[in-house]
């Protein structure tokens, strides 16, 4: 069984005023799940609307992250008042969040994307935190979103910092899914590093234009957040497991387990994990690509203000063991660093990382 895509998508200026009669025919009482303050006024006017339609919505917002006790608080709010769906307006924790409540409890999710830093709008998938921030595991749901609203307009008041995250996070999509899934016979698969390619090659392009013009008359920036919020979540969902993750997001995983003061977007540190991966990749699979494609990279995250070191992410490695710390957590059992066709040591990563951070110091 796979889930490949939502089973409706609205997308352009006016996606979410398009999807509300489709909305309230799906549902009578549902429950408007978000999180940042940022997105408090969006999240009120969805609440407008859905009364302007004769619904009985109510709102909650998570406390912490997309983890047990949000999950479980949010589970009996939903119980206790009988909603009969959930609409999860804001970033990927609160879409994460939102996906994996409606499974537990088999209604709809509506997912409505406020920003373009990652393609949980998108996936069956849901990754659970600790509540400060701790990656623990993804879980694979049975299905996508029912409906996906992908209101240009909505997406436009986030800020400029969600969409950097959201272009490394995609980016990561070819430099997986090309490694872990080129030697798969399966058509699909290789149709789906394919789009991963097109999709990293048009990022490469409009990039950086839509970063520094994010409105709806810019073609780059309409692009670039619908290759974010929409084509990366396709790859995934036509590609399935091996075509979503490799080094990048497995490392990601690992410097998650350190708490640091500021918190970090999940693209954000995913865009050091690729830089990490490729050096890797160079060391033990003597890529003599890799090199290319990092000062490639580097070019562009330095446009988009994307740290590209570990320490720019507030840690220093040489510290209170964390270099050890995220190597044992990289190559844990069941990581996705174990999808490389070569093998890794916990050792290769120490190495890997230290040398990477000690090349950044100096420069
Ligand atoms: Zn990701």
């Amino acid at each position: 069984m796979q889930a490949i895509s939502p089973e409706i998508i609205f997308r352009g200026n006016d996606a979410w005023e398009e999807a509300l009669p489709l909305i309230s025919r799906i549902t009578k009482s549902p429950l408007i799940l978000g999180r940042s303050s940022y997105t408090q006024k969006l999240r009120k006017k969805i609440f407008i609307d859905l009364k302007d339609q004769f619904l009985n919505p109510d709102t909650t917002d998570l406390q912490f992250d997309c983890c047990y006790e949000d999950i479980s608080r949010v589970k009996n709010l939903i119980l206790e008042n009988s909603h009969d769906s959930i609409i999860a307006a804001g970033g990927g924790k609160v879409l994460d969040s939102g996906k994996y409540i409606a499974e537990c409890l088999d209604i709809p999710c509506i997912t409505v994307p406020l920003s373009a830093s990652t393609c949980a709008g998108w996936t069956a998938l849901s990754n659970i935190y600790t509540k400060n921030g701790q990656f623990i595991k993804d879980v694979v749901l049975r299905s996508c979103p029912k409906v996906l609203v992908f209101d240009h307009k909505f997406i436009k008041t986030a800020p400029s910092r969600t969409l950097a995250s959201g272009i490394a996070d995609a980016l990561a999509k070819w430099y997986e899914s090309s490694i872990t899934s080129s030697r798969i016979n399966d058509g699909l698969v290789q149709q789906a590093i394919q789009i991963s390619r097109v999709l990293r090659d048009q990022l490469l392009i409009d990039g950086e234009k839509a970063f520094k013009d994010q409105s709806e008359n810019n073609f780059s920036w309409r692009n670039t957040i619908e290759a974010c919020g929409l084509t990366a979540g396709l790859v995934g969902g036509i590609g399935g497991e091996k075509c979503r993750t490799a080094a990048a997001h497995a490392i990601h995983n690992a410097i998650t387990q350190i708490i640091t003061p500021n918190k970090f977007f999940h693209g954000e540190i995913v865009g050091v994990g690729l830089l990490l991966q490729l050096k890797l990749e160079e060391m033990k699979n003597n890529n003599k690509l890799a090199n290319q494609s990092i000062k490639q990279l580097l070019a562009l995250m330095e446009v988009l203000n994307l740290p590209t070191s570990i320490e720019q992410l507030g840690i220093n490695v040489f510290e209170n063991n964390n270099l050890e710390k995220i190597a044992d957590f990289t190559c844990r059992d069941n990581s996705e660093i174990h999808f490389l066709p070569f093998e890794i040591s916990t050792q290769d990563i120490v190495e890997v990382i230290a040398n990477f951070e000690q090349e950044k110091i100096k420069v």
